[in-house]
């Protein structure tokens, strides 16, 4: 399922999501010997980044950079490098098979079937979802196995044997079919009521189901996944909710999640919207992060929070949205025209016309990526800095930047960067820390007995 990376299942992802990660690294595999592609897990400062008065932000960067293994560096830049061409390898996959369901008569046939089930227009809809999702899914199993659990695999990223893994597959498809379902009963209600108006309204309706969709994922669709609950050792809360009640945050609760089941990366998000609003950890950071580490990412957790990320996001999104349902319409008009008969696809509100909309919104996305990415990584940046001042951590966050280097390149060139990171890269996350603490040196420097 990850190759449709069209804009709409995108954003439907994102609600799905719904959650601003900050870190995610592997972990070591087990106690014994750690191999040695993996990132050192308790970082010792530098001597370069001790506080003194020489202190130089590029020198201690330098110094935490050259803590890393050159075998970690290079598997973690093949890592990332190659989600770079799986980026092309998904669009042309994804529209290859889409334009084979218009072109070979798949998507007719399937809109055929459906209307011999039933009359009813709405669940007309619902069967060519189904049967649309299916196939897609089938037929896109080569690139879902090989990126979901192959690839993973075979960079020490997941901790599933296969079984396990396609259970959780099964379940996303399940959700899928009802979630997808019933925006695409409504969508295509809109569409053949409002022939003209269609994409304005189509637009409206999608962003209130990108805002129930964030809203109701903490609760009702992580969960399905995963088993989520309160955290209870205070050694771990009474920093955390110390840190949330100085920076305003009404937290009481602070939660945990059993990522351990499926990957080795650790993370932690902001999730939900409004009341399902929460802060979890997940079990890979609790059991490896250091507590200063822990803190700093708490600090850029808050950060996504305090700054009203996800709301900010959803305001973003509903431009984005407008903007696609406008170049859409536009589009599927002049497609229309010149293959409507030759696909036998009758009009908009015609529901064979889904692969063309899935191959459109696909081109939308893989061109909007950079604009996606950099988007993203701004907020991110934005935690950052609001989590250093909050945590005043810059070791731990040194120490985070470097458990995430495991699976993103640390040091790309600038252009790169913008291009393809949805965070801010390690090294720069490092400096960002290191220029920090140059500036607030007196916190680290032992005051002399009065
Ligand atoms: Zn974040």
């Amino acid at each position: 399922m990850i190759f449709r990376k069209t804009i709409f299942t995108g954003l439907i992802a994102l609600a799905l999501l719904a959650c601003v990660s900050v870190s995610q690294a592997q972990q070591s595999q087990g106690p014994g010997a750690k191999p040695a592609t993996v990132m050192p897990d308790v970082v010792q400062v530098p001597a370069a980044a001790q506080p003194s008065e020489h202190f130089d932000a590029d020198a201690a960067t330098n110094a935490y950079l050259a803590e890393i293994p050159a075998s970690a560096r290079s598997r973690s830049d093949a890592y990332f490098e190659g989600g770079y061409w799986l980026i092309l390898w998904d669009f042309l996959y994804g529209a290859a098979l889409y334009l084979f369901l218009l072109h070979f008569g798949w998507s007719a046939a399937m809109r055929n079937v459906a209307e011999r089930v039933t009359r009813f227009k709405p669940l007309q809809t619902l069967i060519y979802w189904s049967e649309f999702l299916i196939v897609t899914t089938i037929l896109g199993a080569p690139v879902g196995l090989y990126e979901g659990y192959f690839r993973e695999r075979q960079y020490g990223l997941a901790t599933q044997t296969f079984l396990p893994w396609l259970g959780d597959q099964l379940i996303m498809l399940l959700v899928n079919l009802v979630l997808g379902g019933i925006v695409a009963v409504v969508l295509f209600g809109v569409v053949r009521r409002l022939p003209r108006t269609w994409w304005i309204w189509g637009a409206g309706v999608s962003i209130v189901f990108l805002v129930f969709f964030v809203m109701i994922a903490p609760v009702f669709i992580f969960p399905l996944l995963n088993k989520y609950a309160v955290l209870e050792d205070p050694r771990i809360t009474q920093p955390i909710l110390s840190l949330a009640r100085a920076n305003g945050i009404p937290a009481q609760k602070v939660y945990q999640v059993d990522a351990s089941r499926q990957t080795t990366r650790m993370s932690a998000n902001v999730s939900g919207y409004g009341q399902t609003m929460r802060i979890t950890l997940n079990d890979n950071l609790l059991r490896r992060g250091s507590p200063e580490e822990i803190q700093s990412i708490m600090g850029h957790e808050m950060g996504h929070y305090v700054l009203h990320h996800i709301a900010r996001d959803l305001l973003y999104f509903s431009v984005v949205i407008v903007i696609f349902f406008a170049l859409l319409r536009w589009s599927l008009a002049r497609a229309l025209v010149y293959w409507g008969e030759r696909w036998q696809m009758r009009g908009i509100g015609d529901t064979a016309v889904l692969p063309l909309v899935f191959l459109l919104g696909s081109l939308f996305g893989f061109l909007y990526t950079p604009f996606f990415n950099t988007h993203i990584r701004t907020n991110e940046h934005e935690a950052d800095m609001y989590g250093l001042n909050a945590s005043r951590q810059p070791d731990g966050f040194a120490q985070a930047a470097i458990h995430l280097g495991e699976y993103r390149k640390m040091n790309p060139g600038p252009v790169e960067e913008s291009i393809f990171f949805d965070h801010p890269s390690g090294r720069n996350r490092i400096h960002d820390a290191m220029r920090w603490k140059a500036e607030n040196l007196q916190l680290f420097i032992p005051k002399p007995n009065r």
